[in-house]
């Protein structure tokens, strides 16, 4: 592969590069030739430059393809583009490798038939190695769009990033192609394959995840109404001082939403908070998504891109296209920008532009990432053996110290996970019997009481047993306390092996002084009884220290659809006693 990119500065200018690139593909080897075409215009309805863009590759390279969108800023060379476009000429080398572009009508209705379509093509044509998405988002969620993507052949890569116009504010992106005209409700599928052709992926982002986890307790579309039940906003504004004005969105860009979803992790960026405390995201997230805050710290950041671009100088590709979040463009300003994607073209001429969302499958996944920067770097033919692997070099940091913020991260974050664990221990005790770490009499009942009273359309029965030690009393008077102690640890062990052992979806709890409670779930009172027989044999052989051998009394019950809690517990305890009456050493059904 080679590429040679364009500024579009004027139509002469231009047809002077074009002329120029003609004479080289007459000297080389030009298989297959493909055209990029970001443009990043002040007004989107008017497209006479990128017509004079196209005129000018139809008139020198009518045989070529070409692919374009409108952006929020192009990468040419590596670096924030200059000029409003920029013509991104690659030239395939080997005569077995592929370029197929469509160019599909996509909206909410029709995204899910959309993709299916190209999904077909890709699983009939194992030349496909690559595909390549440029697409209008305009308020999509697109999330049937990335479900049905990542159905496709495992062997392919699918990467690219949302269309975007220079304004954020506005909504009227486009793509285009050779293949159609302009649209701003489409998606562009640029496929790249053969067994010469090879391409890896990544994606970067440098935010680092900081302070606790917290619960996504209410969304609406792209708006992030709650966490942990409170107010999104409450959070910017608790933890991070950041006011509901006008710089919200710089002040959070710094510190943008970070969650983990089938091990990918993933950003989402505050845009703007909301009179009622919701903020509202650059895409959107699910409810039941534990989520944390995260920050970016320019050298962070430099570093870990740094670190990551090394996985891509292995593969030694001789192009890389990225896709870089509009977002990561204001974070840094287009002074800085380009220092984050210099590194890979420093490895192979890089070239993308910044997008309202970057796509990336991951293992079976395709994810719309947001504040992200995706890459692809590709080469045709194999590695040259003797070819030097191009090495950042790494800079000393200039104070010879790490970044203060870099510390206060760490300190934040190893504080948050001791009290996190300081707070699963207490949740833990408060619901557990310190004797016999069984639960203990609160948390058994409340357990019984939820499974019970919430059992709307389940379709199994549910069982109850209790057990008394018998003579308990002579056991503490004639060996102490001590040995009673050991008596009811021991209890503990032998229901906590045996209900095991049983493999029912029980719950065992300390009921009283020596009395004890399990919950089956999945369980009638006919296999609830003969486990209690079990138990009482199964205890009974246990021969403590002093104490030799005790016995205790059980009563059964199974609960009846409509009954409440402190019925049934009632009637096993009636059980039980009359068991005890019986001459106890015994189990009872009630
Ligand atoms: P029954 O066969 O009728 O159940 O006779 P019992 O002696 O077991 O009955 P009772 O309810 O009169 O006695 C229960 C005893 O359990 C009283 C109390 O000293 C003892 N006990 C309660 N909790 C503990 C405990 O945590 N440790 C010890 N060692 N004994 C306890
Ligand atoms: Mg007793
Ligand atoms: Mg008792």
């Amino acid at each position: 592969m080679r590429r040679f990119q364009i500024e579009y500065e004027s139509e002469n200018s231009f047809a002077r590069e074009l002329s120029k690139l003609k004479q080289w593909t007459k000297r080389q080897i030009a298989h297959e030739i493909l055209f990029q075409i970001y443009a990043e215009i002040e007004d989107n309805k008017n497209k006479t430059l990128i017509d004079e863009v196209i005129k000018g590759i139809e008139k020198f390279f009518p045989e070529a393809n070409y692919v374009g969108c409108s952006t929020n800023g192009n990468i040419v060379s590596g670096d924030l583009g200059k000029k409003t476009i920029a013509v991104i000429c690659n030239i395939f080398e080997y005569p077995d490798t592929t370029v197929r572009v469509f160019q599909l009508p996509m909206n909410q209705e029709n995204e899910a038939e959309t993709v299916g379509r190209l999904k077909n093509y890709i699983d009939a044509n194992r030349w496909v190695k690559s595909v390549e998405l440029l697409t209008t988002i305009n308020g999509m969620s697109m999330t049937e769009f990335c479900e049905v993507m990542a159905e496709c052949r495992k062997d392919v890569c699918i990467y690219g990033g949302g269309a975007f116009p220079t304004n954020f504010a506005r909504d009227d992106s486009f793509v285009f192609s050779k293949e159609n005209d302009y649209s701003d409700s489409a998606v562009i599928f640029l496929l790249i394959g053969g067994d010469e052709f090879h391409v890896v992926t990544m994606h970067i982002t440098g935010w680092q995840p900081l302070g606790r986890e917290m619960l996504v307790t209410k969304t609406e579309d792209n708006r992030l109404c709650e966490l942990d039940g409170k107010p999104a906003f409450d959070i910017y504004n608790k933890y991070l001082n950041i006011k509901n004005d006008a710089s919200f969105f710089d002040n959070a860009l710094e510190f943008p939403i970070f969650f983990e979803r089938n091990g990918v992790d993933l950003l989402r960026a505050p845009t703007h908070s909301n009179p009622d405390g919701s903020i509202t995201l650059s895409s959107a997230i699910k409810e039941g998504m534990r989520a944390r805050l995260a920050y970016g710290d320019p050298e962070v950041i430099l570093d870990s891109i740094k670190e990551d671009s090394m996985a891509v100088a292995v593969f030694m590709p001789e192009v890389i296209d990225v896709f870089s979040c509009a977002a990561r463009r204001s974070y840094w300003g287009d002074r800085d920008v380009g220092g984050e994607t210099m590194p890979f073209e420093a490895i192979a001429s890089t070239a993308g532009f910044f997008t309202s969302g970057e796509f990336l499958r991951t293992d079976k996944y395709m994810n719309l990432h947001n504040v992200t920067l995706v890459v692809a770097a590709m080469r045709e033919g194999d590695v040259d053996p003797d070819r030097d692997i191009y090495y950042i070099p790494s800079e000393e940091s200039k104070s010879g110290k790490i970044n203060m913020i870099k510390r206060f991260t760490t300190f934040i974050n190893a504080t948050t996970e001791e009290m996190e664990e300081a707070y699963k221990k207490l949740a833990e005790a408060a619901i557990t019997d310190a004797m016999t770490g069984l639960l203990n009499r609160g948390e058994i009942q409340r357990r019984i009481t939820d499974e019970l009273e919430n059992g709307e359309g389940r379709d199994y029965p549910i069982s109850l047993i209790m057990m008394d030690l018998d003579d308990f009393k002579k056991v503490n008077d004639t060996y102490g306390h001590h040995e009673g102690d050991q008596v009811l640890k021991g209890l503990a062990d032998v229901l906590r092996k045996n209900v095991g052992e049983s493999r029912i979806p029980a719950e065992i709890g300390r009921w009283g002084g020596e009395e004890f409670m399990i919950l089956l779930r999945e369980t009638d009172e006919e296999t609830a009884r003969k486990l209690a027989e079990r138990l009482r044999t199964d205890f009974y052989e246990v021969s403590f220290e002093k104490a030799g051998h005790v016995s205790m009394t059980l009563g059964v019950t199974q609960y009846k659809p409509g009954e409440s809690a402190d019925t049934v517990t009632m009637r096993v305890d009636k059980a039980l006693y009359a068991a005890k009456a019986n001459g106890k050493n015994r189990v009872a059904v009630g």
